[in-house]
């Protein structure tokens, strides 16, 4: 089998995400989907034209030959260092081999990850400040009140698990920023953190898992203080305490805390999750399989992850592709731990760009069983789309 043309896929900008895709198409007829993960802000249009050039250094290449193809584009110089827009269109166009490979074999991806360990995935509501179904992204739960609102709307839904950024904003719901949350906390400021916390614990009960979530916000020095003051409130994990880039502040806020850490979105390539499992700061590594490399990647750090005893948990916040794509490799993990449900992937422009809609059922998500991925962008979202055919290709050769 061979590619034969690539086209790049890039639906309207929403005032949520710009959703860029490839669709790799083979002489057999099979074709595959695969998404960029860098979809927030411009950087989905360095994406775009990324994979322009990589489409053309693929055509004529074996799509079943997915290692192969990642290497080829990861040895192409620049990727090698870790930048996260080169990777995600690596990982856009890894993730569409693999649906072609699914779908070539009849089967859906985790047969061919090794099996599925697993029916249904448990599913966390993620994101709650920004409150929970599709009044989201106007709502700002920066206050307790609404805070409250939002936990028991995704109680209603049947979650058992929520994520909250308590830290982002302040009470008239303006964002914090450096200086407000690297230096030092003010006590005015933490008193409303360690409130949040408080209700949303109150609020959800004893047995419902809270992730916290501070978006690389915070220093470790800031993320010490705030983690000591909502120990006792018994928190699943902590997840971008700090930039991932730094393993020893990792290392430092894991010694002061005895709340798991997370990080993983915003780092590519099983090299950049390393030094956080040598170091053992880590508790759950969260690649993203349309920023880390796809998901020839994604294995690769989840098997490392478990050497170090760490838990998986996809990254997932795009299109309803990267959440088929996620549902796939996460059935097929046995150090896997909880599926995102992001506020995004509830609403309903997001939800309308695929033909399926996987969304839970009293809290887990049931794994598709369709060849490949069990995904594809809806008739809707493409009618919508600008599309770019790449039908040539070219030696790529390096100088080096
Ligand atoms: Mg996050």
């Amino acid at each position: 089998m061979k590619i034969t043309a690539v086209d790049i896929i890039q639906l309207p900008s929403n005032p949520l995400i710009t959703s860029t895709f490839c669709r790799i198409h083979t002489d057999e007829g099979i074709y595959g989907y695969g998404e960029s993960g860098v979809a927030l802000d411009h950087y989905s249009n360095a994406s775009r034209e990324l994979l322009k050039v990589f489409a053309e250094l693929i055509i004529g290449m074996d799509p079943l030959e997915n290692d192969v193809i990642f290497n080829k584009l990861y040895q192409m110089f620049w990727a090698q260092g870790n930048g996260l827009v080169i990777m995600s269109a690596i990982s856009a166009i890894d993730v569409a081999l693999w649906d072609i490979k699914g779908k070539y074999h009849n089967v859906p991806i985790y047969k061919l990850l090794g099996g599925k360990h697993r029916d249904k995935v448990r599913a966390y509501a993620s994101q709650l400040q920004f409150g929970w179904r599709p009044e989201t992204m106007t709502y700002s739960a920066s206050t307790l009140p609404k805070l409250k609102e939002s936990c028991l709307r995704a109680l209603d839904d049947g979650y058992d698990a929520v994520k909250i950024n308590f830290v982002s904003k302040n009470e008239a719901g303006e964002n914090l920023r450096y200086e407000n949350l690297k230096n030092y906390i003010q006590p005015d400021l933490m008193r409303l953190f360690v409130n949040r916390v408080k209700t949303a614990r109150e609020t959800l009960g004893p047995d419902v898992d809270i992730i916290v979530e501070n978006h690389g916000l915070t220093s470790a020095g800031t993320t010490i203080q705030f983690a000591r003051a909502i120990e006792e409130m018994n928190i699943m994990y902590l997840e971008e305490p700090t930039n991932p880039l730094n393993p020893h502040e990792y290392r430092r806020i894991a010694d002061k805390t005895c709340i798991p850490l997370a990080t993983g979105e915003r780092i590519a390539l099983r090299w950049a999750f390393l030094p956080l499992l040598e170091n053992r700061s880590l508790s759950v590594v969260q690649p993203d399989l349309g920023i880390c490399g796809g998901i020839t990647e994604a294995m690769k750090i989840a098997t490392l992850a478990d050497a170090y005893g760490a838990k998986v948990q996809i990254h997932a916040c795009n299109s309803p592709i990267s959440i088929a794509a996620s549902l796939q490799v996460e059935a097929a993990l046995s150090n896997f731990i909880i599926h995102e449900v992001h506020v995004f992937n509830v609403m309903p422009e997001i939800v309308e760009q695929g033909v399926y809609d996987y969304q839970p059922e009293n809290g887990y998500i049931t794994v598709p069983d369709l060849p490949g991925l069990g995904n594809e962008l809806s008739e809707k979202a493409l009618s919508e789309a600008t599309i770019i055919t790449i039908n040539q290709g070219r030696s790529g050769k390096s100088l080096i």
